[in-house]
């Protein structure tokens, strides 16, 4: 993928705004209901919010027929990045609509600097190396004492910064089935740093290549062949991001899911019963940006009792949660809105339970559970694992 919004150009020209990108596809819609796909055009209800409106932006922007307002800048910030418009797209080979809205991030950021929200979380990963403004040294608070590491394993496991320093168990959770089943594996602590996708998302790419640069030197100091993340966000930025900015590794990249899936059945490890109907929400880095769908639902399904019913907006039709690319920090109520019309499609499948495996999602969903009635119960995919590997 080009870095440069401009080589672009073309493309941007040729989306004919035909709007197939506003919704579900047609021949894969269920109901009228869940037909939504864009949760930046369906929450501010402007055409300039659904993919069409800024491409023509976009457009208008390179022509240097518009410029900044603060009204554009919500327009353009105000979008999870999903990918939802880019797989509606009947002429995805050609036209990227989300290619382009990452690249005129980047436009943006070098011309008018980033969104105060954002800036605030890259002066902390600068100087923390984490978003959240925690100290280096704590990121690794929360390991249970009798976790057995080996420092000499060529498998490691890539916290990262969420599951670090907000959700602890998913990071215990991920260690403790690790270790319950035999894995032998290693964390890179302290040379672990955030992943980079905060800044890349939102178009601070300068700032996130010096992290893809320290973290590749790392890992390929020690050797390492296999790299296991259990948060969809790290996973796509080692990746897809990496090799768009030259930053090459020879090891084994895998989500837990993806790795736990083909070490159960090597392995043949046998799994507790888990009597509960779930449902699975595809985060959208590790879904339609990554192309993994199947790994995570193919766990769920080798837990006995587990009935895994689907929602009805599912793998590159999925609805987003709607924290990612900044949203969270510069957005909450739009994030907790859109996380919040998931949980109630989840409800509506008839789950007891909504799994995910990223720690971003479950945050997002769990926070906009807090403003909702009755909703449904979120855990983390890695929590069920670790229920049924006791
Ligand atoms: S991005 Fe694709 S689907 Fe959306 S309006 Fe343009 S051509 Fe149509
Ligand atoms: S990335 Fe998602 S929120 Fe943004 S325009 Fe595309 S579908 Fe809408």
């Amino acid at each position: 993928m080009s870095t440069e919004l401009e080589d672009y150009y073309k493309v941007i020209y040729n989306c004919c705004k035909c709007s197939m990108c506003r919704n579900m596809s047609p021949w894969e819609m269920q109901s009228k209901r869940f037909k939504d796909i864009c949760p930046s055009g369906s929450r501010f209800l402007f055409e300039a919010y659904f993919a069409p409106g800024k491409m023509e932006i976009t457009r208008a922007l390179l022509d240097k027929e518009i410029s900044y307002s603060d009204r554009l800048m919500h327009i353009i910030f105000a979008c999870p990045l999903c990918g939802g418009c880019q797989a509606q797209c009947d002429d995805v080979n050609i036209i990227k609509p989300l290619d382009v809205l990452q690249k005129l991030r980047a436009k943006v950021v070098k011309e008018k600097g980033p969104l105060p929200a954002h800036a605030k979380f890259a002066k902390s990963i600068e100087q923390f190396h984490n978003p959240y403004n925690e100290p280096h040294e704590n990121r690794l608070d929360w390991i249970p004492k009798d976790i057995k590491l080996n420092k000499n394993a060529k498998t490691a496991y890539f916290v990262g910064c969420t599951s670090s320093y907000r959700r602890f168990e998913i990071a215990k959770a991920t260690v403790n089935v690790l270790n319950a089943i035999g894995v032998d594996f290693n964390i890179l602590h302290p040379n672990e740093w955030c992943c980079g996708s905060p800044l890349f998302m939102t178009g601070q790419v300068d700032e996130g290549i010096k992290l893809m640069k320290h973290n590749l030197e790392v890992f390929k100091e020690r050797g390492i062949e296999n790299l296991i993340f259990s948060c969809a966000g790290c996973y796509k930025t080692f990746k897809k991001t990496y090799p768009q900015y030259s930053g090459e590794y020879n090891f084994n990249v895998l989500h837990v899911t993806e790795f736990l899936l083909k070490y159960f059945k090597e392995h043949n490890v046998k799994l507790k019963n888990y009597p509960k109907t779930v449902t699975y929400h595809d985060p959208c880095h590790l879904g339609r940006h990554s192309k993994v769908y199947d790994a995570p639902r193919e766990v769920l399904k080798q837990i006995p009792g587990l009935k895994l019913v689907e929602m009805e907006r599912i793998r590159e039709n999925a609805w987003c949660c709607g924290a990612g690319a900044g949203v969270a920090s510069a957005y909450k109520d739009f994030a907790y809105w859109t996380a919040s019309k998931r949980l109630e499609e989840a409800k509506y499948v008839g789950a007891d339970v909504l799994t995910s495996p990223c720690p971003f999602c479950i945050t997002n969903f769990l926070e906009a559970s807090k403003t909702m009635k009755d909703p449904i119960e979120v855990i983390p995919l890695v929590k069920i694992l670790e229920e049924v590997t006791k």
